[in-house]
């Protein structure tokens, strides 16, 4: 089935295994942390990715896909150093995670420039190292496909069509984001099959959700434990159904964990956790309560929870 880059460098396809599709070892802002090193503890975000893949290979991961890219502060050095330490296999990514902003470097640049980048870290290497993107990241979100969004959409559109690499797309169900960024693909001529639209799960509408479906993208369940966007009991409703109506092979259950995040201040997370804006959001949440409870709802069972997991990241990775 072909091979997928991982930090590690290339593995067969075969040996990606049982994969979380949408997480982060770390997420913080590159240009912040570049110029006040001193307010993060780097050993502090290395323990607690350690700690958070850890927890998942003791429920049987052998992958996560880290959909960290330009602005959440893309590490490919880190990744490395807790896939070796853990012996959990991490895919990285290339592209820009922007819901507008883009530095002059890249307004000035035309889509065709910026797809070259992408293509760079695709097919030589990332951040000076041989470590090559197994896939491209984008994001809309709420001020919508703006210009600079679409600039982006379409550099990543080239790329992908140029070199056969999936795409996750970042969406905001609430302003209807996927259907002009699935636009935007099929206008540069993607390949829809290795598309993800990440964050559906965010909205209970499944007419919308089966109206991406039906463009052949796969949909990211992904978001579990984010309550403040969706409730975990909501997100498996919609999880549920979906599995019913036959879609097992076009969706990603995940998390979009951080295993640490720099968005708040301390005392704000601690804020958002007893406001119940966050709820038990982790590495393993949807091993230790999603599956049981679509198992209990008689959506998924093992052969569902193969295709999700193993062959959906699987085949969304590979040609
Ligand atoms: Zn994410």
């Amino acid at each position: 089935m072909g091979t997928v880059q991982t930090v590690q460098g290339a593995i067969d396809a075969e040996q990606l295994g049982l994969t979380l599709a949408h997480e982060h070892l770390r997420f913080r802002d590159e240009a912040v942390a570049a110029q006040w090193p001193g307010r993060y503890d780097e050993q502090a975000e290395l323990d607690a990715a350690l700690e958070a893949v850890s927890q998942a290979k003791a429920r049987g991961v052998q992958s996560i896909v880290d959909a960290t890219a330009m602005y959440g502060g893309r590490d490919v050095r880190f990744m490395k150093r807790v896939a070796e330490e853990t012996g959990v296999q991490v895919v990285a990514c290339t592209g820009i995670y922007s819901y507008d902003h883009l530095p002059h470097y890249f307004v000035t640049r035309d889509v065709d420039a910026m797809a070259e980048h992408f293509v760079s870290d695709i097919e030589t290497g990332i951040q000076g190292t041989d470590i090559r993107a197994a896939f491209l990241k984008c994001a809309a979100d709420a001020a919508g496909v703006t210009e600079n969004v679409e600039k982006i959409h379409r550099a990543v559109a080239r790329a992908s069509v140029q070199t056969g690499t999936p795409i996750m797309a970042h969406s905001m169900p609430a302003v209807s984001t996927a259907p002009r960024q699935i636009e935007i693909f099929e206008e540069e001529g993607v390949d829809m099959s290795r598309v993800q639209i990440a964050h559906c799960g965010d909205s209970e509408d499944l007419d919308y959700i089966e109206g991406l479906l039906a463009k052949g993208v796969y949909v990211g369940l992904d978001r579990y434990g984010l309550e403040i966007y969706q409730p975990i009991d909501k997100r498996n409703a919609t999880a549920a159904e979906l599995l019913r109506r036959g879609h097992a092979e076009r969706v990603m259950i995940s998390q979009d964990f951080c295993a640490s995040i720099d968005w708040f201040a301390p005392e704000a997370a601690e804020a958002f956790q007893a406001a119940g804006a966050i709820r038990n959001w982790s590495m393993t949440l949807v091993f230790d309560e999603v599956v049981p409870a679509l198992r209990e709802l008689g959506a998924m069972d093992d052969a569902i929870f193969h295709t999700v997991f193993t062959e959906n990241p699987k085949r969304w990775l590979t040609a």
